[in-house]
């Protein structure tokens, strides 16, 4: 069974993407595999914000595809090798791909896979996908390359889109880097009670009830000096107020913005970025794929801290190839606590 990617509802650059966007389709793979392929069973397929630009025929950013219509889509993939004429790869060796067809299996060039360890994550394979892969790397190296983060500087970082993905290792992690108060911004009381009971925050708003402005001046008494923006609009607008001369915005991402026909990054409106030019704030924007040098020391710096215990995981799974659409809707609606995965085989 191959799944494939379909408008039926034709998605402009302004549309809401829903589950039916997406088809199912079966389908047959050769039954032999040529020198330097493999033969592989999907395991776990990520669903991630920035395939809503890959649904754009102009996908805003040269180093996104846009995904083409009745053909496979792809994605962060995780599975195992069942045959294998590729000289380093063999079965039941784990790999993983960024561009891995959302297949049940599949037929993959071997050099263009990664081997995996399994001990690193202590045997939770889908964790290469989340806190020790590209959303893990993604927190760390915004915080590491952006956050000008300095121990014993008492600063205080405030995360929007914190139960998420990236939002809820973010926060985690400016703690380990030295801030010594992390706010995080989230959708539902259940999210904000998991950010300070589970994850370490200090507090959390959930930005869905009651004022924002208010309670973050209240929680951030000495201000805003480190921001790690997932959602930009409104919410970034109401932080940036808050910022403190000479701070920092870690621009990881928009995605209040995803459904609009806007550029990225969208721009500030004039009043904040008045603010924001005459505080001194940065706002660079930040893309890890940039900083893919430093992803093996990464890797492995995430890892010991999910060994420690030092670093909280938390993942939503949708099981079943057929349900990847509505996992991807959910996720794009906040539907998820941690990173949206989907579990595809066992
Ligand atoms: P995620 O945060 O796990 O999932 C998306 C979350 O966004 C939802 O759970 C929802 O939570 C929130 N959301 C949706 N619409 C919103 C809105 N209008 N206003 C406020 N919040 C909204 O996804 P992720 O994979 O970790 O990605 C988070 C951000 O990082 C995205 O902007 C993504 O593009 C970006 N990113 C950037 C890089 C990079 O290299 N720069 C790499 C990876 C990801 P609520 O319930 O809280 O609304």
């Amino acid at each position: 069974i191959i799944y494939f990617f379909d408008f039926k509802i034709i998605l402009g650059k302004n549309g809401v993407p829903v589950a039916e966007n997406f088809r199912l389709e079966q389908s047959t793979i050769a039954d032999t595999i040529q020198v330097g392929q493999v033969r592989v069973r999907t395991l776990y397929l990520s669903v991630d914000p920035y395939m809503r630009c890959r649904m754009n025929e102009d996908t805003g950013s040269d180093y996104l595809l846009p995904w083409q219509l009745s053909e496979v889509a792809d994605g962060g993939g995780i599975g195992v090798v069942e045959e294998s004429k590729h000289d380093n790869l063999a079965k039941g060796d784990f790999v993983t791909s960024f561009n891995w067809p959302w297949q049940t299996v599949a037929i993959l060039d071997g050099s263009l896979l990664q081997k995996l360890v399994p001990q690193l994550v202590n045997g939770r394979l889908s964790y290469f996908l989340g806190a020790a892969g590209i959303t893990g790397l993604t927190a760390l190296l915004g915080i590491r390359e952006k956050g000008h983060v300095a121990a014993g500087a008492n600063q205080t970082m405030v995360v929007s889109g914190a139960a998420g993905a990236c939002g809820s290792l973010a926060g985690q992690i400016g703690r380990l880097e030295g801030c010594s108060r992390v706010v995080g911004i989230a959708g539902t009381d259940e999210k904000c009670s998991i950010l300070v009971q589970e994850m370490g925050f200090d507090a959390a708003i959930n930005y869905k009830k009651g004022n924002v402005a208010e309670q973050l001046r209240e929680l951030c008494p000495g201000g805003v000096d480190v921001y790690f923006d997932n959602v930009g609009g409104d919410i970034s607008d109401t932080v940036i107020s808050q910022m403190n001369q000479n701070s920092h915005i870690i621009l990881c991402g928009q995605i209040s913005q995803y459904n609009k026909d806007v550029p990225y990054p969208p721009p500030l409106p004039p009043d904040i970025e008045k603010i924001q030019k005459e505080r001194n704030i940065t706002r660079e924007r930040f893309l890890v794929l940039n900083y893919m040098d430093k992803q093996e020391a990464s890797v492995l710096q995430l890892c010991q801290w999910i060994q420690e215990g030092k670093l909280k995981v938390r993942e939503t799974v949708i099981e079943g190839l057929a349900n990847i659409g509505a996992a991807f809707q959910s996720m794009m609606n906040g539907g998820n606590i941690g990173k949206q995965i989907v579990s595809v085989s066992k």
